[in-house]
């Protein structure tokens, strides 16, 4: 019975909504079925407290996105290549974002080996990044290392954007298309900028060491308390 009430109210949430949205922008819905032109398309975590389009602030039709566990582009992942290929050779998107985000569930559980089942096996990836990295998070304060790999995990999924088949052909066309990896912070709502953007393929290998180095930079010698984040 109660079940049935939470799910009432998110009918009744949902008819509040369509009618605030028609009310701000009449013909708003309209418009949309006629056409959708987003100019991004944003890959991120599944996490409940992460939700694309209201960070950033974007309408329905703004933003074309994919969430799975831990923000993880594999080779082989048919739904990711899928949701990548129709954003850009269809929607023709303009910027691909891979977002992580601090204190993520996914990355915790790769980092100390927890087992949850299932999602052990996705969580591979995860485990696949931490271990080409071992040596440096390793070094870092334990309570570090979480976030650390949040990032690391950022750079290594926004590279795999950068190396599938469908990126480097748009590239190899000529056609626009900018790759990005930004952390959202839990902690304050915020989104930081891992400075790796790539737009050719002959930077995709200069831009993840720049962007490895400004990491680990960061995190072995983070700033002090007061001072602001680098
Ligand atoms: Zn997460």
């Amino acid at each position: 019975m109660t079940a049935d009430l939470d799910l009432n109210d998110l009918f009744a949430n949902n008819r509040r909504w369509a009618a605030g949205m028609e009310s701000r922008s009449p013909g708003f819905f309209s418009r949309l079925v006629a056409q959708q032109t987003p100019q991004y398309l944003w890959i991120g975590c599944a996490d409940s407290r992460v939700p694309a389009n209201e960070l950033v602030d974007l309408l329905p039709g703004e933003l074309f996105v994919h969430r799975n566990v831990a923000n993880v582009v594999s080779h082989s992942d048919l739904n990711a290549l899928s949701v990548i290929q129709f954003a850009v050779d269809a929607l023709k998107v303009q910027h691909i974002i891979v977002v992580g985000h601090s204190r993520c569930g996914g990355v915790i559980a790769a980092l100390n080996n927890k087992r949850f089942g299932l999602v052990d096996n996705w969580l591979r990836h995860v485990q696949d990044v931490r271990n080409m990295h071992l040596e440096f998070l390793e070094s870092l304060p334990e309570e570090r290392r979480v976030d650390a790999l949040v990032e690391l995990n950022v750079l290594e999924q926004a590279r795999n954007v950068c190396l599938s088949t469908v990126v480097e052909d748009a590239w190899h066309r000529g056609q626009q298309v900018v790759v990005h990896g930004w952390v959202y912070g839990l902690h304050n709502g915020l989104l930081a900028d891992m400075r790796f953007s790539v737009e050719h393929m002959d930077d995709v290998a200069p831009a993840y060491e720049r962007a490895l180095a400004a990491l680990r930079t960061r995190h072995l010698s983070p700033p002090a308390p007061g001072e602001p984040e680098r």
